[in-house]
């Protein structure tokens, strides 16, 4: 008899796990509160526009292949990418901005025009970078990270000091960069990935190769195509998925997980793979005396910024490109708002998505989808006021940096922040992704993938290992399944 695992949620991590275990004939139930699959990974529509609710970067897309191949198939079975050029668009100021070209070669040659002998030291940089992804694809992030000996390693022992684990990343750049906007450019992904770049090691330079050197992509359909994608690819595996399905309660007996509530319904099962939001899993499902942290625990974790986030449809074209980063503002002071002493920011920098630059399919001709995403604190009170206080704000700014009128123009609106990342995802005081990637929160410091006291209980998803985004939330249900194989063949 195959055992019978039942996996909480179904976002990217979940089916992932899911859909590993039922290929090594697991009998596998998905659990989900919402009415569809793909967590984080919605889309929706109206009024002629479509907009993908929640990620928008496809970075890193040799992991997704590595995963579809893991399933005998290519991502191209399920979605087709298109490299976008320029990557994005950067706004120093209103007047100022620089285009990332994909081309290197290009790209080197503005960087030497903002700072003399600087295309070398892109080069230099980038090599570093991408010889630490290696590292860590290779050695670092598919380990369960349940123990340090499983580094021990003597390959990775001797490439770790490669790493810069104990450099800050704010450091690392400015050994190669001193031209202000070019540090900006380079400290991006570390702060859209949740830490001050002075918090996070210079291990994530490997965001700088996964940007700047294997580019940035789009898939076609959207961001909702890839979760589609799994989905397709776990009911091909005969993963059955239960909709409107919200657990309440895991009940144990013995040191093991014994049943799971839905509705008072009770669903028995011998493995429990907790995929939705951890602080979730365990502070609201599971009993005290059986979990692996206490309040107090999550209370000290950095979380990663949440967002505020707001979906435009626009009737007039904007010349904007497909993604545009507004670091027009002083980011320490907005840092300072997100980390040191959570608040509204007063002056934010944020980011502009305008999808239909690439996907005719996603607004009406000569309209924009346009998608606002502004880092702001976790566990603000989130309330319409200050919602609309930073929007007025920020419209003014695009306006300004794209010389035409857009108020007048906005033919639909629709905000999303704290109060939808809990009621949508049960998210641990609105986080949008998960924790902050600072030293102590890497690797064997994440939250562990496995309960200490249950046998059967297991975690995945964004706040274990191996961190926050898309690619690493299909490595972790990667993870996760390899562990329950080899406890539970
Ligand atoms: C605004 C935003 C922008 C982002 N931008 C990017 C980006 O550009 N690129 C990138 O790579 N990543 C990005 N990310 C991060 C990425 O989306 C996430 O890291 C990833 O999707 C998390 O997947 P997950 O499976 O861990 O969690 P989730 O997607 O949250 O899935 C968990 C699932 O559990 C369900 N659930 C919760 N409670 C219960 C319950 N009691 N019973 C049953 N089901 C339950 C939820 O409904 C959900 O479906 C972004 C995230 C957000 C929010």
């Amino acid at each position: 008899m195959s055992k019978e695992v039942v996996v909480i949620g179904s976002g990217l991590a979940g089916m992932s796990c899911a859909t590993y275990l039922a290929k090594k004939n697991y009998r596998v139930r998905v659990l989900e509160k919402n009415s569809t699959y793909g967590g984080r990974l919605q889309s929706f529509s109206q009024d002629g526009f479509t907009f993908d609710a929640g990620p928008s970067w496809y970075w890193m897309p040799d992991l997704f292949d590595s995963y579809f191949n893991d399933f005998g198939k290519k991502t191209a079975d399920f979605y087709k990418l298109t490299r976008l050029d320029p990557g994005y668009r950067i706004y120093f100021n209103e007047n100022e901005y620089l285009d990332v070209s994909e081309n290197l070669d290009t790209l080197k040659k503005k960087f030497d025009k903002i700072e003399s002998g600087s295309g070398e030291s892109l080069q230099n940089y980038l090599d570093d970078a991408g010889e630490k992804y290696r590292v860590a694809v290779e050695k670092f992030i598919y380990k369960p990270s349940l123990s340090a000996l499983e580094f021990m390693e003597l390959d990775l022992l001797k490439r770790l000091g490669r790493l810069n684990l104990f450099k800050p990343i704010s450091k690392h750049i400015r050994e190669y960069f001193k031209d202000p906007r070019l540090i900006k450019l380079l400290e991006f992904p570390s702060l859209l990935l949740g830490a001050k770049p002075s918090n996070t090691p210079a291990l994530y330079s490997i965001m700088n190769y996964a940007d700047l050197s294997l580019g940035t992509w789009y898939p076609n359909g959207g961001i909702r195509a890839i979760a589609t994608g799994l989905y397709q690819n776990a009911l091909d595996h005969n993963v059955e998925f239960l909709f409107n399905h919200p657990v309440s309660k895991i009940e144990t007996k013995n040191d093991i997980v014994d049943h799971i509530l839905v509705h008072d319904k009770k669903i028995n099962c011998d493995i429990v793979v907790g995929g939705a939001d951890y602080h979730h899993i365990e502070n609201h499902l599971m009993d005290e005396k059986n979990r692996n942290y206490n309040d107090n625990y999550w209370d000290k974790r950095t979380m990663s910024p949440s967002s505020l986030l707001f979906y435009l449809g626009i009737n007039k074209e904007l010349d904007i490109p497909h993604h545009a980063l507004f670091f027009d503002t002083d980011f320490d002071k907005h840092a300072e708002e997100i980390y040191d002493k959570p608040q509204w920011p007063k002056n934010p920098l944020f980011y502009v998505s305008c999808t239909s630059k690439t996907d005719i399919n996603v607004a009406p001709k000569g309209s924009e989808a346009v998608f606002i995403l502004v880092p702001v604190a976790p566990g603000l009170n989130d309330n319409e006021n200050s919602r609309e206080i930073i929007f007025q704000q920020i419209v003014n700014r695009l306006e300004n940096a794209l010389g035409t009128n857009i108020k007048d123009s906005i033919v639909f609106k629709r905000s999303y922040a704290h109060k939808e990342f809990i009621s949508d995802f049960n998210s641990y005081k609105g986080n949008a992704y998960g924790l902050a990637n600072t030293l102590f929160q890497t690797a064997i410091f994440k939250p562990r993938i496995k309960n200490k006291k249950l046998t059967n209980m297991y975690y995945c998803g964004q706040l274990t290992v191996p961190g926050p985004g898309m690619p690493p939330s299909l490595v972790s249900g990667k993870i996760v399944a390899k562990q329950i194989i080899k406890e539970h063949a």
